[in-house]
């Protein structure tokens, strides 16, 4: 099969679809690969290191996007890019079409075979090919955490860890899943006090048991994200109600009686954000304050660590871009339930019966 990469073009995103180590590994299926020139040069995969893993670079993405079978990307085309598409190619992408009529529309019209990244499955019911952005995410917020709690950013001016005979910060975490887990081991590296706050009793049993009782867990009602919220120093957000804004776990009222200094980081922000005085923020100005909090609300966090979220991501993209070159997708599709309910649009059609709903079209 002839692979496509074409270079994102989506504002600062310097994530790219296939790194040259994927190339090798496809290449030696005997699939052929062609790279638009500098795909992967902002994180430093030069067009010379994709010729030795056995690509060829080509001028511009049209080029690519008319000699390739499949095309695999990070973000979702662009219109200019969606307009490139032609019938019964195979695009394997994060889509999030859900909320994006346009870019749908133009899907349908190309005809195209469109596998959404975002709605890939596993045998456990998770989504597999999200996963490493949420351990990027959860490991970056306490970083993040780390620098808004800092006086230059409107924080208290405290050091995570403490130093010996200075308490550590206390860091609260508001979901265990991925991201929760991710902070969790981040701020327990960096000697906090850490208390993690979930739901599912499951997920509470299995984090005590991971960290070895380092750090506390606490059933999540009202009243307990109340009293830990106030006592906390740092509060992560990482909520997740699958198919659903995430719930406001944190109300303006907590927000109030916070610790003057004190910092949010609310990585569910682009599910809406579980703190109610959370607004979306960029990499350019990631934080705010309000009633003396600081909020850190970036909605793509893993975009600025690029490098390691592109190599994460292609983790577990290329066992999948293995399959579809060796089988195509008719057979891949086939043999593998998990894969298909990553088809949102095939040949004209909306596959994906919550991307359907979500916009009332035909499924
Ligand atoms: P996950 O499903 O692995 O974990 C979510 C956890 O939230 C679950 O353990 C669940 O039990 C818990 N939860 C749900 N309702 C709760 C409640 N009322 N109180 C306490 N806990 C509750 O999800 P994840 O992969 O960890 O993702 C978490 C969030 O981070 C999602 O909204 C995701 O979209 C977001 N995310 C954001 C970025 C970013 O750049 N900002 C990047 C990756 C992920």
């Amino acid at each position: 099969m002839i692979i496509g990469i074409p270079k994102e073009i989506k504002t600062h995103e310097y994530r790219v679809g296939m790194i040259p180590a994927s190339v090798k590994e496809v290449v030696s299926h005997g699939h052929r690969v062609y790279v638009e020139t500098n795909a992967g040069t902002g994180i430093g995969f030069s067009d010379q290191d994709y010729i030795d893993a056995g690509a060829q670079i080509l001028a511009t993405a049209s080029d690519v996007f008319a000699e390739a079978e499949m095309i695999v990307k990070v973000k979702e085309p662009q219109a200019v890019e969606r307009a490139m598409l032609r019938e019964g190619q195979i695009l394997f992408t994060y889509l999030h079409l859900a909320p994006d009529p346009e870019q749908t529309h133009d899907l349908i019209n190309s005809k195209a075979v469109c596998i959404a990244y975002e709605t890939v499955t596993d045998k456990h019911g998770r989504l597999p090919l999200l996963a490493p952005m949420s351990e990027v995410a959860g490991r970056m917020s306490i970083q993040a955490g780390a620098f808004a709690l800092e006086k230059s950013r409107g924080g208290c001016g405290m050091l995570l860890g403490g130093v010996p005979g200075v308490e550590p910060a206390k860091v609260v975490i508001i979901g265990g899943g991925v991201v929760g887990a991710n902070a969790a081991q981040m701020a327990l590296g960096l000697q906090a006090d850490v208390t993690v706050i979930d739901r599912n009793i499951d997920v509470l049993r299995q984090l005590n048991a991971q960290f070895n009782g380092q750090l506390k867990t606490v059933y999540s009602t009202n009243d307990s994200i109340e009293k830990h919220v106030l006592e906390a120093d740092l509060v992560i957000g990482g909520v997740l109600v699958v198919g659903a804004a995430a719930p406001k776990l944190v109300t303006a009222e907590m927000i109030k009686k916070m610790k003057p200094g004190s910092a949010i980081v609310d990585v569910a922000i682009d599910q809406g954000g579980c703190v109610e005085t959370s607004h979306a923020t960029t990499h350019s100005e990631p934080t705010y304050i309000v009633d003396d909090v600081v909020h850190y609300c970036v909605a793509n966090m893993p975009g600025a660590v690029a490098r390691t979220s592109a190599v994460a991501l292609n983790n577990v993209t290329l066992p999948y871009i293995v399959n579809l070159a060796n089988k195509g997708y008719k057979k891949a599709l086939q043999d593998d339930k998990h894969l298909l309910n990553g088809l949102n649009v095939y040949r004209g059609q909306i596959t994906c019966e919550s991307v359907a709903t979500s916009l009332d079209l035909p499924y």
